[in-house]
């Protein structure tokens, strides 16, 4: 039977900042299974990097988890003492950022970096560190590992820095990976291997594994099943193929419709979306959507849609999916009415 690693349950996050409380989670519960790898999209602002950061406990000042649990192999890490939760990071959960420049610190070799990171974690001596960060960057596919250790940051190159912050991060040998846009500030080829990188660990080595990304091409890969978010809520979940081919959401939609298509000919044009995301500050009463959707009727600026189920592990939250939907009714926000279609 398949084991969930991570649960995390109803999950609310705030920032209390100066000009009030900015609620960037509101509520959210998803799970990740052993060996799974799942993919969290949405835009910037939606609250996928915030709830990796909830996850991992390192959110900084003024954010709070306000509610919610996060059970990692059962046990509840919000309320974990912090050196406790010292020893999870690294060890069992692990975390790849967008910029391995800031991650990396330039005053240290690779080597010793990664070399820390083991001795921190695991009873061995600085010998046997050194064999398995040699070890560890021959896994990331760097060359010459041996030489290499003894690089600094500033002597790889960007796609090289990238395959030594997975190494750091994979050199404890981590039951769960979490990769924040780990491909964003690289080209498109050193992102395809540093996705076929995730993925060879994740099926090799069955790390469990959260990417989160912007960017639902991707995903497309890497995870089997995917969980979209906006406005600190879920949108919608469900499988690779849910989300690509029945997409019940019209954020999912929009999406879709944003990226392009390798079988598309050239002159198919990309559709944004228009608008721009709601402020947390004031989240709205109704669906977060609302200002942006072109199916928008009168009770979703109302009232929040609950979650619709579509088949076990597809969900929805979207008031076009209850059946008394009156989907010919739509809100004309032109003239803040009802028009019809
Ligand atoms: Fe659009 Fe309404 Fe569905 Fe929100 S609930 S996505 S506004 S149709």
């Amino acid at each position: 039977m398949t084991q969930k690693l991570l649960e995390v349950k109803n999950l609310r996050t705030s920032f209390f900042t100066h000009l009030g409380e900015v609620k960037a989670i509101r509520g959210i519960s998803f799970h990740v299974n052993e060996g799974e790898a799942i993919g969290i999209v949405g835009e910037s602002g939606s609250g996928k990097s915030v709830s990796s950061l909830s996850v991992m406990r390192l959110l900084q000042f003024p954010g709070k988890i306000v509610g919610g649990e996060v059970l990692f192999k059962g046990e509840n890490l919000v309320n974990k003492p912090k050196k406790e939760m010292m020893k999870i990071r690294g060890n069992e959960i692990a975390m790849i950022f967008q910029d391995p420049m800031t991650s990396l610190n330039p005053v240290f070799t690779v080597g010793n970096q990664i070399m820390e990171v083991i001795l921190k974690h695991q009873k061995i001596t600085k010998t046997e560190a050194k064999e398995k960060a040699i070890e560890m960057l021959k896994l990331v596919g760097i060359p010459s590992p041996e030489k290499r250790i003894k690089n600094y940051p500033h002597e790889f190159s960007g796609g090289m820095r990238q395959r030594a912050m997975v190494a750091i991060a994979l050199s404890c040998e981590p039951d769960l990976l979490i990769a924040d846009e780990p491909t964003t500030a690289l080209d498109v080829t050193i992102q395809a291997q540093i996705l076929d990188l995730i993925k060879g660990l994740n099926t090799k080595l069955g790390t469990s594994t959260i990417l989160i990304t912007h960017d639902l091409g991707v995903v497309a890969d890497v995870c089997s099943r995917i969980v979209v978010m906006y406005g600190g809520l879920i949108m919608e979940e469900g499988t690779k193929r849910e989300i690509f081919y029945e997409p019940r959401h019209p954020y999912t939609m929009g999406l879709l419709k944003s990226i392009p298509k390798v079988a598309s000919d050239t002159k198919t044009r990309l559709v944004p979306i228009v608008g721009t995301p709601p402020d947390l500050l004031k989240p709205p009463t109704g669906c977060p959507f609302f200002a942006r959707c072109d199916y928008a009727m009168n009770i979703c600026r109302e009232k929040q849609p609950p979650y619709f189920t579509i088949n076990e592990g597809h969900r929805a939250m979207c008031w076009l999916l209850h059946d008394e939907a009156p989907k010919n009714e739509l809100y004309d926000s032109q003239k803040g009415g009802v028009r019809s279609v």
